[in-house]
C-alpha cells in the first residue's frame, strides 16, 4: 500500500504520532493510500525549519536566483507531469482530460507567472518638497512576511495549492503547507520536486491531517507563522481568522460561492449552453466559481432548459483514466451524503426535476464510488435553500427573467460574492450588468477564462483579498517605505 508522508525540512517523514488515516479512492471507495497524519510536535518541527530556512540560503539568494529557482521548479513538474495527472487522478478520480489540460498545467504556470511577476516589479518612488527647499525621496522596499502557513481544499488540490505557493516563494518566504486530507498526493510530489531542484531544506513543508485538533488547527495556531493563506469554506475561514487574530497575523481567503449564471436571450445560443453546462458539471460541479444558480431571459427560457437537459444527460461515467469519460464521482462518501441532503431538500421545497436528482446506475466494479447524477431543477422561490446554500455539486436551479434590473437583482440576492458569467451579444449591456453584480470576477460570455496577473478573489462571504500578479504581492510582503531628505 502507498504510504504518503509528511514533508519536513527537506525529509520525508512519518512523523511522532506514529499514525497514519487511510485515503479512498472516490470512484469505488477503496483504500489507496496510508496518510501519515502530523502531530502537534511535527507541526512544530515544520514551522520551526520554515522559520530558519528564512535566514539561511534561501534568504541570501537575490530576486534573480530565486526566480531562476522557481523556473527550475515549473520545469521539474513538467518534466514529471504524467506522475502528477495520475496523483490528482487517484486523488480527485476526475477525468484525466480534465487534469491533463486544466489542473496540472496551472501548477507549473503558478510558479512561472510569480517569478516573472516579482522580476518585473517595479518599486513606488515618490519625491517631496521640504520646507529648506532640498526635498525627499521616498522609495518601497518588499520584504517577505516570514513562514506562510497555506491550508488548501480537496476540488482542484494541486492548482490552488500551487496558486499560493508560487507567489509565496516568489516572494522570499517560506511555506508550510497543510493540504486537505482529502487530497494529499500531490502536495508530496511537490516535495520530491523541490528535492529534484536543489531548494534549500526547510523552504517548502508539507504536514498532513485534518483541520479541528489536528494539523490544520496547529499550524494556524502556531505563533511563529507570520501569515495564513486559506481556500476553503466560509465557516472553516471564520475558524481561521479567530485563530489569526491572537498575534495579529494577515490572512488571505478564498472561500465559497452561490454564483449565478446570466443567459440573456441574445446570447449565441449554443455557446451559453455549452458555457453553463461547464460552469455548473464541471469537476462534477465541485469548483468554486462554479454556478449553482441560472437566470434565462424568457423568450429561451424552455429551449434553454431543454438543451442543458439533453447534455446532463449525456455524460459519460467512468474511470479517470478511460479516455472517454468526462464526468467523475464527488469526493467523499461524506460529501455525497452533503449534496443528497439537498437533492432531497429540494424536492421537498417543492422543485421541479428536469433531470437526475438521484445516484447513476454504475458497473459493479464501481458500485461503491461516490458517484451521483448531475441534476437541474426549475420552480423554486429565491428562498429555498437549494438556490441560497452552497451545494459544491453537480446541480442547478433556473429560473427565467423579464428585465436586467430583475436579474441584477437576483443576482446580488446571496451572501456570496465569488463569481458571474454572463451570455449575451450585446456589449453595452455586457458592460452595464457586469458593472453592477457584487462579485470579485465576472466572465462575459466565457467562465473559467484565467489570466493569472488579474486580480482574483471574492467579496461578500466569498473572500478576503485579492491575490493574482502584482496583487499577491500585497499579501506575500510587507511594504517598507525608505524616506532620505537630500
Ligand atoms: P474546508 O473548509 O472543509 O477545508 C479546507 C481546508 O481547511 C482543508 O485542508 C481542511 O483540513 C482545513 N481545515 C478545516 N477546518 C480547519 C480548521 N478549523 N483550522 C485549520 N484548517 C482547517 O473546504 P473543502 O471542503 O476542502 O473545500 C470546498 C470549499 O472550498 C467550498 O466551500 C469551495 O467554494 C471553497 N473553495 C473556494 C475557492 C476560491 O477560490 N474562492 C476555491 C476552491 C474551493
Amino acid at each position: 500500500m502507498q504510504q504518503i508522508k509528511n514533508f519536513i525540512n527537506g525529509e520525508f517523514v512519518i512523523g511522532s504520532a506514529n499514525k497514519f488515516f487511510d485515503k479512498r479512492s472516490p470512484v469505488n471507495n477503496q483504500v489507496i493510500a496510508q496518510i501519515a497524519e502530523a502531530s502537534q510536535a511535527d507541526v512544530d518541527a515544520a514551522v520551526k525549519a520554515a522559520h530558519t530556512a528564512l535566514n539561511g540560503e534561501w534568504g541570501k539568494m537575490t530576486v534573480d536566483q530565486r526566480v531562476e529557482m522557481l523556473y527550475a521548479v515549473a520545469n521539474e513538474i513538467t518534466r514529471r507531469f504524467e506522475d502528477f495527472v495520475a496523483a490528482e487522478m487517484a486523488d480527485t478520480g476526475q477525468p484525466n482530460h480534465v487534469m491533463r489540460h486544466v489542473f496540472i498545467p496551472r501548477g507549473a504556470a503558478n510558479f512561472k507567472v510569480f517569478a516573472d511577476v516579482v522580476k518585473n516589479v517595479a518599486a513606488e518612488s515618490f519625491t517631496m518638497a521640504t520646507p529648506d527647499g532640498r526635498g525627499a525621496v521616498n522609495y518601497a522596499v518588499r520584504n517577505p512576511k516570514g513562514v506562510v502557513g497555506v491550508i488548501s481544499p480537496w476540488n482542484a488540490p494541486f492548482m490552488l495549492m500551487t496558486w499560493k505557493v508560487g507567489p509565496a516563494l516568489a516572494c522570499g518566504n517560506t511555506v508550510v503547507v497543510k493540504p486537505s486530507e482529502e487530497t494529499p498526493m500531490t502536495s508530496a510530489l511537490l516535495g520530491e520536486v523541490m528535492n529534484a531542484v536543489g531548494m534549500p531544506k526547510g523552504v517548502f513543508n508539507v504536514v498532513n491531517g485534518f483541520g479541528p485538533d489536528s494539523a490544520g488547527e496547529f499550524l494556524t495556531h502556531h505563533p511563529m507563522v507570520d501569515a495564513i493563506t486559506f481556500t476553503g469554506e466560509t465557516r472553516t475561514g471564520t475558524a481561521i481568522m479567530k485563530a489569526a487574530a491572537e498575534g495579529m497575523r494577515d490572512i488571505s481567503f478564498e472561500l465559497g460561492g452561490k454564483n449565478a449564471g446570466v443567459v440573456f436571450a441574445d446570447a449565441n445560443f449554443d455557446d451559453a449552453v455549452n458555457g453553463i453546462f461547464r460552469s455548473v458539471f464541471l469537476n462534477s460541479g465541485q469548483v468554486c466559481l462554479g454556478t449553482e444558480r441560472v437566470y434565462v431571459e424568457r423568450p429561451i427560457f424552455d429551449k434553454f432548459v431543454a438543451a442543458l437537459k439533453a447534455k446532463a444527460e449525456a455524460v459519460k461515467y467512468g474511470r479517470p483514466e478511460d479516455h472517454g469519460s468526462d464526468y467523475g464521482p464527488l469526493i467523499s462518501a461524506e460529501h455525497k451524503q452533503k449534496v443528497m441532503s439537498y437533492y432531497k431538500k429540494a424536492v421537498d421545497e417543492g422543485a421541479t426535476v428536469v433531470t437526475g436528482g438521484g445516484v447513476p446506475d454504475m458497473p459493479d466494479d464501481l458500485k461503491d464510488g461516490h458517484w451521483i447524477q448531475p441534476t437541474i431543477w426549475t420552480g423554486l422561490p429565491e428562498t429555498a435553500s437549494v438556490v441560497q446554500e452552497e451545494i459544491f455539486g453537480p446541480c442547478c436551479h433556473i429560473r427565467p427573467f423579464d428585465t436586467d434590473e430583475e436579474v441584477i437583482k437576483l443576482a446580488n440576492d446571496t451572501q456570496y460574492g465569488l463569481s458571474t458569467t454572463i451570455w449575451t451579444t450585446n456589449l453595452a449591456r455586457a458592460h452595464t450588468v457586469a458593472a453592477k453584480i457584487d462579485v470579485g470576477i465576472t466572465w462575459v460570455n466565457s467562465w473559467f477564462l484565467r489570466d493569472l496577473r488579474t486580480a482574483f478573489g471574492g467579496s461578500k462571504q466569498s473572500g478576503i483579498g485579492r491575490e493574482g500578479g502584482v496583487h499577491s504581492l500585497e499579501f506575500y510582503t510587507e511594504t517598507r517605505n525608505i524616506c532620505i531628505k537630500l
